[in-house]
């Protein structure tokens, strides 16, 4: 087999573990799923409705998304011609790199961010320049230095998957203003719609400024679209009309289309989902600043914790009593869920502090 040797160092996705085999493993009736930032609170009901009305099915989907690309543009007053359409943010990811990576070129980026980008630019055969968070933050004056000539891409996750954490307009800023205007930088803005921060950057603001700058959302999260596959990318115009030279020509479906449209028409509900994750993150502050669990407060839809105990252990603790989390490096990842979701998490998190006694020496 004469497989591109890069990718024999990398593993295919492993999705969790369905939630029917957990059920049935553990002999649980209930379980609930804080693993993999979903909105709990599932989508707009107008999503349904419009899904009714969709037909046609033995034709292709409209290539452009056209009636889609007009509402989004609309919605963001950017141009048409500034938006890219894709099957999820993770396959933008994948276009984006396949586009700007190659041997020639490198990629730099956080070393504790979204697993995503690693993936591809390790596909592309591109060297990986990437640079420890601080204080779970990204640290752009150790990226800045990290750019050279060759670099062709800069991944910012903002907010950060998996600290919560964010870039300010201060600093996004002059990061811009020191990066060569042939570098792109990506804003990765997957949890845009639960930001809080008054000084969380306007980022459409930033596109008319600079011209190498590239912004991402979804439809997976805020407004409760995983289901369908569906993100886009803003940019310039010239830049993106590259970009879609590589995109495959039926890439978003039909349904994912009329269903995006019916979610982007109904402000209240993703309004709704922001109000009740704001008020969820309070649960898990207070939680951990009672306990004295070391967290980062977040602008996303989840929080990272680091309890000073084997995450694995905590996982699996969880997990039998029904409730599924992320373990990463130190910590776990927890989706911020319902409010008594979050409580009986909160409750058996309680337990565990205080009854389980391993604890692992943490390295940062
Ligand atoms: C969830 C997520 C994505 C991918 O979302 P899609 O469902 O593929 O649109 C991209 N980036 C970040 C940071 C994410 O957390």
């Amino acid at each position: 087999m004469k497989v591109k040797k890069q990718m024999l160092s990398l593993k295919a996705y492993e999705p969790g573990k369905s939630i029917d085999n957990v059920k049935k493993e553990l002999g649980l009736t209930e379980i609930v799923n804080l693993a993999s930032n979903e909105n709990p609170f599932g989508c707009s009901e107008k999503v349904q409705q419009a899904l009714q009305a969709v037909s046609n099915y033995a034709r292709y989907p409209d290539s452009r998304a056209e009636d889609l690309r007009g509402k989004v543009a609309n919605h963001l007053r950017v141009s048409e011609n500034q938006l890219l359409f894709s099957s999820g943010l993770d396959e933008m990811i994948q276009m984006i790199s396949r586009s700007l990576l190659s041997p020639e070129t490198n990629v730099v980026m956080a070393s504790f961010t979204f697993p995503q980008f690693r993936h591809h630019a390790v596909i592309e055969n591109t060297e990986i320049r990437d640079i420890p968070l601080k204080d779970g933050r990204h640290d752009l004056e150790g990226m800045q230095q990290a750019v050279d000539e060759q670099t062709s891409l800069v991944w910012i996750c903002n907010p950060n998957n998996p600290t919560g954490t964010y870039v300010n307009e201060t600093e996004i800023r002059s990061f811009l203003e020191a990066i060569p205007n042939d570098t792109i930088v990506v804003l990765d803005e997957a949890y845009y719609e639960y930001v809080t921060a008054s000084d969380y950057p306007d980022s459409m603001e930033l596109i008319d400024e600079y011209d190498n700058l590239l912004v991402l959302r979804t439809f997976s999260k805020g407004y409760g679209l995983a289901a369908f596959r569906i993100g886009y990318a803003i940019g310039h115009e010239e830049l993106m009309s590259k970009l879609d030279i590589g995109r495959l020509p039926f890439n978003t479906s039909r349904f994912a289309q009329i269903a995006a449209q019916a979610a982007l028409s109904d402000e209240a509900f993703v309004r709704n989902c922001s109000e009740r994750n704001f008020e969820g993150l309070q649960q898990f502050y207070t939680f951990c600043n009672e306990f004295k669990v070391p967290y980062y407060p977040s602008q996303g839809n989840f929080i990272y914790i680091e309890p000073g105990k084997n995450p694995e252990e905590l996982f699996q603790f969880l997990i039998q009593r029904g409730y599924i989390v992320r373990p990463i490096k130190d910590g776990v990842r927890i989706t911020i869920g319902k409010k008594e979701d979050n409580e009986g998490l909160i409750k058996l998190l309680k337990e565990f502090m205080e009854n389980e006694t391993s604890s692992i020496k943490l390295t940062s």
